[in-house]
């Protein structure tokens, strides 16, 4: 059997007005309690994307309900939450709550959901009995097809909803856009005004694609085709509804919710830091996003004329200080404004997406564990010395490893794995996955 290579798998997006019962739904499909935080009123969500399955298919689900609820203007927010969940989702769920019926702000998310033409499932929630289905019938009226009843508090009628929502789905990529011979995809992410838009328009020049020049590639309105080095490539997320999020409010939130989903349906992320402004918590809280969604990441610093002796000895001390856990990234510094040192951009690509389609052979691998367990065994605890037994590469994309071992390794000691693995075979521009099935 050939191992799964991973690739960005669709995405749903769940869309409703607050209190319908989105996050409870969220919970319900990815069949776990916790997954979803409580909001708390003010704060910005983290995690607004959650891995899921159904039926062994997988998808991300997109929860978009984490605004701050005390903000005002509830119809503008609903619109400019659906008009993101459709330009960056695949399919949307768009849930009612079928005891209240249809309300002003529902039919608003109605006029853009059908305005994009992508498919929508609708869920007619809190349908706890029989004696309510009848009340989920009156959303036919929406005119958006069947309403499919459910309660996501007690799971009732989610299986339909789920085999219909995948029914719309289009079938997950597999694999790598690079075997389906498309576009890589490549997200173009930072703060604000650190310089990413001017990248894009620097390395779009004149050769902006016409979508309708490359075969057999549908096209996000939100995406751009770009010809870069004799080839075609996928800038995810890139034009568009910048002026709907700034004018919502809690745009921050809208913001990040584009930042996490840009990533999501990425290859490779460019990382887009200002040099000449030190590196912020929300650079970390970005490149924290890129590891654990385990795309491939190179950094780009901009500005670069700005950056005078000074500057750069500081930056090599937050460099040092901030971005240890991506040391690995390939670095480069431009200036977008002149087009400076931009045609390191490609290569340095090129290098992140190598390593993170890397894949060593189980003899390869187990051979340099053989050396590495002999040359550094696992330090004795409580009179036990656990051993790494036998290890292999489940998948690429990014390259994910499984360890047997005869009991729990330290976390440094697991460390020292990456550490060395690295050493070997490079992984250039990737995060690695090692899971560790101690054998007791
Ligand atoms: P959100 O704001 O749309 O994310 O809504 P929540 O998931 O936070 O749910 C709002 C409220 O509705 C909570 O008190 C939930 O317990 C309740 N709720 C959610 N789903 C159902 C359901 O299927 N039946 C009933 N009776 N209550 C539900
Ligand atoms: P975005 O918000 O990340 O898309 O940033 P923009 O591309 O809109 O750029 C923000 C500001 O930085 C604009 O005034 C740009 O002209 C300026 N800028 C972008 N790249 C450079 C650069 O390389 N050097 C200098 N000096 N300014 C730049």
């Amino acid at each position: 059997m050939s191992d799964p290579v991973t690739g960005p798998v669709p995405v749903l997006a769940v869309v409703g007005r607050p209190n319908v019962g989105k996050s409870t739904l969220v919970n319900r499909i990815l069949g776990r309690r916790e997954a979803v935080v409580e909001d708390i009123p003010g704060v910005t969500r983290d995690r607004v994307s959650y891995d899921a399955e159904w039926n062994g298919r997988a998808f991300t689900v997109v929860d978009t309900g984490g605004w701050d609820p005390d903000a005002r203007g509830l119809a503008e927010r609903i619109a400019a939450q659906a008009e993101i969940a459709v330009s960056l989702a695949d399919a949307t769920l768009f849930v009612v709550d079928a005891t209240v019926g249809i309300t002003d702000a529902d039919e608003e998310v109605v006029k853009i959901l059908r305005k994009s033409g992508k498919p929508v499932v609708l869920a007619a929630n809190k349908v706890d009995d029989e004696r309510t289905e009848a009340e989920a019938y009156g959303l036919w009226n929406l005119g958006l097809g069947e309403p499919y009843p459910v309660s996501a508090l007690h799971g009732r009628g989610s299986g339909d909803l789920l085999d219909a929502v995948l029914a719309v789905l289009p079938e997950p990529p597999p694999v790598t856009e690079k075997e389906l011979g498309g576009p890589r995809r490549v997200a173009i992410v930072g703060r604000p005004n650190v310089g990413k838009s001017s990248l894009l328009n620097k390395l779009a020049g004149e050769e902006r694609v016409v979508v309708d020049n490359v075969a057999g590639t549908t096209v996000d309105p939100v995406d751009e085709l770009v010809e870069l080095g004799g080839r075609t490539w996928r800038f995810v997320d890139t034009a568009g509804i910048r002026k709907r999020v700034k004018e919502a409010s809690g745009h921050e939130y809208y913001a990040w919710l584009r930042t996490s989903t840009a990533i999501e349906r990425s290859e490779v992320c460019v990382l887009v830091l200002d040099g000449q402004e030190s590196i912020a918590e929300q650079d970390v809280r970005i490149l924290q996003a890129v590891r654990e969604s385990g795309r491939a990441l190179v950094i780009a610093f901009n500005k670069w004329d700005l950056v005078d002796e000074e500057r750069r000895y500081y930056l090599d001390r937050e460099i040092e200080r901030d971005l240890v856990q991506v040391q690995w990234a390939p670095r480069i510094n431009i200036t977008a404004r002149t087009g400076w040192h931009i045609d390191r951009l490609v290569p340095a690509i090129d290098k992140a997406l190598e390593g993170w389609e890397t894949r060593i052979s189980t003899g390869a691998l187990n051979s340099f564990l053989g050396r590495l367990v002999a040359e550094h065994p696992h330090p004795v605890r409580s009179g036990k010395q656990p051993k790494v037994l036998f290890g292999t590469q489940v998948s690429t994309a990014p390259p994910t490893f499984v360890l047997f071992t005869s009991g729990k390794l330290d976390a440094g000691y697991e460390r020292y794995i990456e550490r060395r693995l690295r050493e070997e075979f490079g992984f250039v521009g990737t995060p690695i996955v090692i899971n560790v099935k101690p054998r007791e």
